[in-house]
């Protein structure tokens, strides 16, 4: 079976042969693979040349975003079928932390979780993969096209529920009872900006828009350019960030009142951390971006704690 990934020692990404995986539990369910989505993340582990694969191992499977469709279940699986579409969840627990024993292992306390495509297990850019009941996401029929898109939706997502989750304290901020964070309509009076139109930008801006947030994004791309264009669709307003330092794009969002949300997603370390310094009072950072490391910048930490202690209860 024809499968794309790394090879130890090896720089560059490479076709190999795998085995083509078979049902071996009752639980597990077989997927033929229908598409695989690759991003920065891919091509930052293949530019860097350090595979993250497993002891014994000499190859693993790149691809973490993917659809495809159930081609077999196993006899103890009774939510999915054949024909069914599809997608597969990336982490696996630890098998020890408490959160990971309540399947919540995006919470691992260990960091001994592994993720399948980019820590130690095979990932997706394959022809089929097998996996357990409890990791596999049923889509709707009708959206094989878009269900690609359904694993980076899911960070934008948990990001946009934990902005509603943490601002629901503060039910005095709005006098409009349409603006709750209990209701799909709580950014009605909200301003956001959204840092990066990479695809976890561009999703977060959906999501943001789609709850009526006031949403401004930023980047080092002409407005002219497609990614810009589709923000620009959305009803978000663009600002180009070339010309602007990170006070001159806070202020343009400031016309509208209070900036209560910045969302970044552009894996720039130090923008990420200079924005904290124009956070509004009682606002929400979302950091979405995982930067590369070894990057330093000067700063003034007094006013770093400030801005946390006093803008942000
Ligand atoms: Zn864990
Ligand atoms: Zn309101």
């Amino acid at each position: 079976m024809l499968a794309a990934g790394m090879i130890c020692g090896k720089p560059g990404s490479y076709a190999f042969d795998l085995p083509r995986p078979e049902i071996q539990q009752a639980d597990q369910v077989l997927v033929r693979v229908k598409e695989v989505g690759l991003d920065g993340t891919d091509f930052g582990m293949v530019s860097r040349g350090q595979p993250d694969i497993a002891e014994g191992r000499n190859e693993v499977v790149m691809g973490y975003e993917m659809v495809g469709v159930v081609e077999a279940v196993g006899a103890w699986v009774t939510k999915l079928a054949a024909s069914d579409t599809v997608t597969m969840t990336v982490r696996r627990w630890c098998g020890i932390c408490h959160p990971c024993l309540h399947n919540q292992s995006d919470m691992c306390m260990t960091g001994l979780f592994t993720e399948r495509g980019i820590h130690k297990i095979d990932g997706f850019l394959t022809r089929f993969v097998v996996g357990q009941e409890q990791y596999i996401v049923k889509e709707p029929a009708n959206q094989v096209w878009c269900g690609v898109l359904t694993e980076p939706l899911s960070i934008a997502e948990k990001g946009v529920e934990q902005i509603r989750f943490i601002q629901a304290r503060i039910v005095w901020a709005c006098s409009n009872p349409s603006h709750s964070f209990d209701l799909q309509t709580w950014g009605g009076c909200r301003t956001g900006l959204v840092v990066g139109v990479r695809p976890l930008g561009i999703l977060g801006t959906a999501l943001l828009r789609l709850a009526g947030v006031d949403t401004y994004v930023a980047d080092i791309v002409p407005e002219y350019s497609a990614k810009a264009q589709l923000v620009k669709q959305m009803g978000a307003r663009y600002i180009d960030g070339r010309t602007k330092t990170p006070q001159e794009m806070v202020d343009m969002c400031y016309t509208a009142g209070n900036l209560d949300i910045i969302f970044e997603a552009s894996g720039a370390a130090t923008t990420a951390v200079e924005l904290i310094n124009h956070m509004s009072r009682s606002s929400i950072y979302v950091m979405t971006g995982i930067p590369r490391e070894g990057v330093t910048m000067q700063m003034d930490a007094g006013q770093l704690v400030r801005r946390l202690c006093a803008s942000t209860r």
